[in-house]
């Protein structure tokens, strides 16, 4: 069966300034994941500033062409989609971004966000059905629309604002919804109705996540897949249990280490300088990417850029301290993940 989205060796690299002086920046490196029809799956894409996550967002959507690779809808190159599949296309996938306010305008009430997408594709054929859509979908979230409805962005909560955006996404029935940071902006508190929305989505509406997330403890909440990546390259990837509980990369176990607990030997930022992914110029150009970081660097790391290895069934990590694991082998990390019962 066609997969609904498919990105084969997904590729960006950045230039450096318009004499190009320095290394060019390698955003993101040969990425390959799948989204099938069904059944609807939660994928987190994690790493920290500068890992490559909001890059593949971006290319997924179509707002940025890749270096090399591709990124298909339903087995169409996006940039050779006819006006029928470019509309189906953005009807079926949506997006949820970092900051809910800057998608509204502060002078429209609420409810504009909500009819717009309903007039653009015509969901309803009158005002009052287009309102019962509008009221479902923002009971569907959670919201009460009386409540809701008729208001200013600023009179809203932020965690209400952005399930208004899940609500908004909601009234496309689209098959995929890219999430880039959806609760990155909003108070701790509000952020697990936020994500519990999102389940929803999932599990009531068959509607499958790519939540892209700096925040290890949101991605275990709400996932079941997790790819982490480090400078564009992939880290890790599995089962979203076995990666956070037993982290095998080295990365992955410094990133799952500076999650705040209430322990003063663990302070929150102690590592600070290791999980600085952004890049630096004179970047390393060959071998593990992680090596100038990596507390458990060997000569070889420094050599060659470690494969994926199959270390366990539902899991790959990229790192030679496995290197007497099998190479993965496959076109996409798919095949590593796990199913849902
Ligand atoms: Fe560390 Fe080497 Fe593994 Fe890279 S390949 S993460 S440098 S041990």
């Amino acid at each position: 069966m066609t997969a609904l989205i498919e990105t084969r060796h997904l590729t960006k690299v950045f230039g450096r300034g318009i004499f190009k002086r320095s290394n060019p920046l390698v955003a993101l490196n040969n990425l390959s994941l799948t989204i099938e029809e069904s059944p609807p799956t939660i994928t987190a894409i994690v790493g920290e500033s500068g890992s490559g996550k909001t890059t593949f967002a971006r290319l997924i959507l179509g707002l940025a062409d890749p270096t090399s690779g591709e990124v298909c809808y339903r087995g169409v190159n996006l940039r050779q989609l006819d006006q029928d599949q470019r509309r189906q296309f953005l009807r079926d996938v949506q997006v949820i971004f970092q900051d809910p306010y800057e998608v509204y305008n502060p002078f429209y009430r609420i409810d504009h966000v909500l009819e717009e997408p309903i007039s653009n594709f015509r969901l309803a054929e009158s005002k009052a059905q287009g309102r019962e859509l509008i009221a479902d979908a923002l009971t569907a979230v959670g919201l009460r629309p009386e409540e809701t409805l008729g208001r200013y962005p600023h009179q809203l909560s932020g965690g209400q604002r952005q399930r208004v955006m899940v609500a908004r996404a909601l009234l496309l029935r689209p098959r995929v919804i890219i999430a880039d940071e959806p609760v990155s902006m909003i108070d701790a508190s509000l952020r697990a109705t936020v994500i519990e929305s999102l389940r929803d989505l999932n599990r009531q509406f068959g509607i499958s996540l790519i939540y892209i997330t700096h925040d290890l403890t949101t991605a275990y909440q709400l996932s079941e897949n997790i790819v982490v990546l480090y400078r564009g390259a992939v880290a890790e990837v599995g089962d979203v249990e076995r990666v956070v509980k037993e982290p095998e990369h080295p990365y992955t176990r410094l990133l799952i280490g500076s999650i705040p607990r209430p322990d003063p030997k663990h302070p929150w930022g102690i590592k600070e300088n290791v999980l600085d992914t952004t890049d630096k110029d004179g970047a390393r150009q060959q071998g593990c990417y992680f090596a100038d970081r990596c507390p458990e660097v060997m000569q070889i790391c420094r050599e060659k850029i470690p494969p994926l290895y199959q270390t366990a069934p539902h899991r790959a990590t990229a790192c030679h301290l496995y290197n007497e694991s099998p190479v993965v082998e496959s076109e996409t990390l798919n095949k590593i993940f796990i199913a849902r019962a």
